[in-house]
């Protein structure tokens, strides 16, 4: 099949049985459930834009496994022009949607799995790569949503995973049987596992041989024995079960995050990808977290784009476009949202080839990149919430503006410009809302605070990657010091 259409995805979806839980309640499937269908609208946005032909050069490539055309979530990129492409297919995504698409996380992992399998082999023997190989072939033929899971719950952060109270606070192999191994734990914020095909794990952190337990990478389906999962709850997300879509803000799009149980699950020996290597974690946590702060120097910028027409909008609507200062707001939204765009791009174009064969971003471009949008996002966020003016958190419910008595009132007394309708206006306070404060925040907002990695993270990186005495070295060779 090698590309399915955003029906079929659908119907691959309504063919697997994960256990998804949510308010106490079992749900069935995610396609059919008022919450959770924006998320799996969402993801279908990647398969519909990979049939568009205006779009077909962002979002397919070749398999460099198969030679065959496939969509470039799948794709191990091959070139630093890949990486760069990358970026763009993720802008697209956001500005087609306003909300996290959660493809992203899969596509990381495989291109972070594929080269530090590759290493671990030459290393030790295993046979990792050839099993990750086999498995990449199926995820690119069968067109599949992986989820890439990496955070584990925790517990004590002042602990190694051996050290916690409750050995299962970090996911680790609790058997080990000649067919494979049996694992227990979970996973933390993991977006899209609700609408995803299979789950791609990894350790979350650095080991030490003591952790070797816990240096364990695999795939299994999202239904396999032993998974479930606890849908996180959004703020406005019950809006989703209202009639009417107005106060939703985006009315069709949106995301999910939960957390992961593994209950006792058993994975094949052919689905490993790591296995007790505890000195390989940390190549895998740093190459999976460099592309995932890439990742948002494309996304992020095309979920800013939407804001920032929003806001442009609002101010329309308000009758303020011409004022000089709202003109610079929006000079200065834009400012940002292109600095984090070419953040993704730099540690893209500067990216070097692996010994496996795949193209790795600039892991210190990556972490600027990922600094700044840990801040940028905030500041576009006020500026939005500034040009929208007040009314943005207290216009009154779609319900009110259907009713025949209140709806008059609301209609007479919210309307800003004359030629523009007041449904116009209430629908772009709703947006930002929704972008700044609502379900999509999760996404805009306190993700690109803590999504692929809270800010100390990358300020470490920075620190590792900065080559400070080549820098005093610099200085001291200008005014002559040996
Ligand atoms: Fe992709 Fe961005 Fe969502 Fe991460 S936050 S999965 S990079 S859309
Ligand atoms: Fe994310």
């Amino acid at each position: 099949m090698a590309l399915m259409t955003g029906e079929q995805y659908l119907e691959s979806l309504r063919k697997l049985h994960p256990r998804i839980y949510m308010f106490g309640k079992q749900i069935p499937c995610a396609v059919d459930d008022p919450i959770l269908r924006p998320s799996v609208n969402s993801v279908k946005m990647t398969y519909d834009l990979a049939q568009m032909p205006e779009y077909e050069a962002l979002m397919t490539t070749t398999s460099n496994i198969t030679g065959r055309k496939i969509n470039r979530f799948c794709h191990i990129h091959q070139s630093t022009e890949d990486l760069m492409l990358k970026v763009k297919m993720q802008r697209l995504c956001g500005q087609k949607t306003a909300a996290c698409f959660q493809r992203c996380v899969g596509m990381d992992a495989f291109n972070a799995v594929w080269s530090t399998a590759y290493e671990v082999d030459k290393a030790h023997g295993t046979s990792y790569f050839e099993n990750f190989k086999k498995y990449m072939e199926y995820v690119q033929e069968e067109d599949l949503v992986v989820d890439g899971a990496m955070t584990d719950p925790k517990g004590d952060r002042g602990l190694a995973p051996h050290a916690q109270a409750d050995g299962d606070l970090f996911l680790r192999v609790v058997e080990r049987r000649p067919d494979g191994v049996v694992v227990r734990g979970a996973k933390a914020h993991q977006t899209g596992a609700s609408n995803s095909h299979e789950i791609l794990v990894m350790p979350t952190q650095a080991m030490k041989p003591d952790d070797k337990d816990y240096a364990i990478a695999f795939a299994v389906p999202i239904d396999a024995e032993g998974i479930f999962m606890i849908v996180g709850r959004q703020s406005c997300d019950t809006r989703k079960l209202e009639d009417g879509t107005l106060d939703r803000g985006n009315p069709t799009f949106g995301g999910m995050e939960a957390l992961v149980i593994f209950d006792n699950v058993f994975v094949p020996n052919d689905r490993i990808f790591l296995n007790g290597e505890s000195e390989y974690a940390t190549m895998l946590v740093e190459r999976f977290a460099s592309y995932h702060r890439q990742s948002y120097g494309g996304c992020k910028v095309g979920v800013g784009d939407v804001l920032i027409g929003a806001a442009a909008l609002a101010a329309e609507y308000n009758g303020a476009a011409k004022a000089s200062h709202v003109k610079d707001k929006l000079i200065e939204m834009n400012h940002l949202n292109e600095t984090l765009y070419s953040g993704g791009l730099a540690c893209s174009a500067n990216g070097w080839q692996t010994e496996s064969g795949n193209y790795m971003v600039d892991t210190l471009l990556a972490n600027v990149c990922k600094q700044n949008v840990t801040r940028f996002p905030y500041e576009i966020a006020r500026l939005a919430e500034d040009l929208a003016g007040g009314i943005m958190v207290t216009c009154p419910s779609e319900t009110d503006l259907r009713d025949p008595e209140l709806g008059p009132y609301v209609e007479k007394y919210l309307k800003g410009v004359d030629s523009v309708p007041t449904i116009n206006r209430l629908k772009i306070m709703r947006l930002i809302e929704n972008m700044t404060l609502g379900t999509a925040a999760v996404g805009y907002r306190t993700e690109s605070l803590h999504g692929a990695g809270s800010p100390q993270a990358q300020r470490i990186m920075i620190s590792r990657q900065s080559d400070m005495n080549a820098k005093k070295d610099l200085a001291k060779s200008i005014v002559g010091i040996e």
